[in-house]
C-alpha cells in the first residue's frame, strides 16, 4: 500500500507485533521511504528513545507523551510508524484518522485485550478505522498450542485475581500468552464470598 491507510498489527504479548512492524518499516527504508517511528512515553520495556521486538531487533523511536504531538513531527515522512498504541491517549483516533487524510502510510501495533481480557485503551476504535487489520497469535506458554489469544499476568507465579491494577508498579509480575482454555482469572472477591471469608481488604 501506497499511502492514505492504516495498517493496525494486533494480538496478545509475545505474538511478535513489534518484529512484523520493523519487518515493515525496513522494506519502507528499502524503498528509501521516509519513515518516523514512534511510541508512547508510558512503556518501560526498553529503556532508550527505540522499539524492541523480543527477538533483539531494534529501530529508533521517538517516545510522545501526548498523541497529538504526532502530528508536528511528521510534515516531512511518509510512513508513520506507531508501537503500544493501547498505551496513548484517545486522541489518537483522530491524529491517526489525520495522518491517513494527508496521505501518509500508518502501520501500528497494539494489545487488543489487557490482562483482564477486556479490550485496551482506543484498540476497538482503532481496529474500526484501520484499511488493514492483521491478528497474530502466540504460542501458548502452559499448553504449547499455537492459538494464544490472552495475555495472562501473573503476580509471584500465580494468575492474577481481577482487582489488581491495570498498569503495576514494582511488584514480582510477569506475563505470558496463553491460549483461550489455559487463560485463568480468577475473582478473588467472588472466591471469598463463595467460601465464606471476611478477607480484610474488601470489607473497607
Ligand atoms: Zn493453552
Amino acid at each position: 500500500m501506497e499511502g492514505y491507510c492504516f495498517e493496525l498489527i494486533t494480538g496478545p504479548m509475545s505474538c511478535g507485533k513489534t518484529e512484523e512492524l520493523l519487518r515493515r518499516i525496513r522494506r519502507c527504508i528499502i524503498a528509501k521511504k521516509k519513515v518516523k517511528v514512534f511510541s508512547p512515553d508510558v512503556d518501560t520495556r526498553s529503556g532508550g528513545d527505540y522499539i524492541e521486538s523480543r527477538n533483539g531487533l531494534w529501530l529508533d523511536a521517538i517516545k510522545v507523551k501526548h498523541s497529538i504531538e504526532i502530528l508536528s513531527l511528521v510534515k516531512d515522512v511518509q510512513v508513520v510508524a506507531i508501537d503500544e498504541l493501547q498505551f496513548f491517549d484517545t486522541n489518537i483516533v483522530p491524529v491517526i484518522n489525520e495522518l491517513m487524510k494527508q496521505g501518509k502510510r500508518v502501520i501500528g501495533t497494539g494489545l487488543e485485550l489487557d490482562f483482564k481480557a477486556e479490550p485496551f485503551g482506543s484498540m476497538p476504535e482503532l481496529m474500526c478505522i484501520a484499511t488493514k487489520v492483521d491478528k497474530l497469535h502466540a504460542v501458548c506458554m502452559k499448553c504449547g498450542c499455537d492459538h494464544a489469544t490472552r495475555t495472562q499476568r501473573l503476580i509471584d507465579g500465580k494468575p492474577a485475581d481481577k482487582s489488581s491494577p491495570l498498569i503495576m508498579i514494582g511488584g514480582d509480575e510477569t506475563y505470558e500468552a496463553r491460549c483461550i482454555k489455559c487463560y485463568e482469572l480468577p475473582d478473588i472477591k467472588k472466591k471469598a464470598k463463595n467460601l465464606g471469608l471476611k478477607l480484610l481488604q474488601f470489607n473497607k
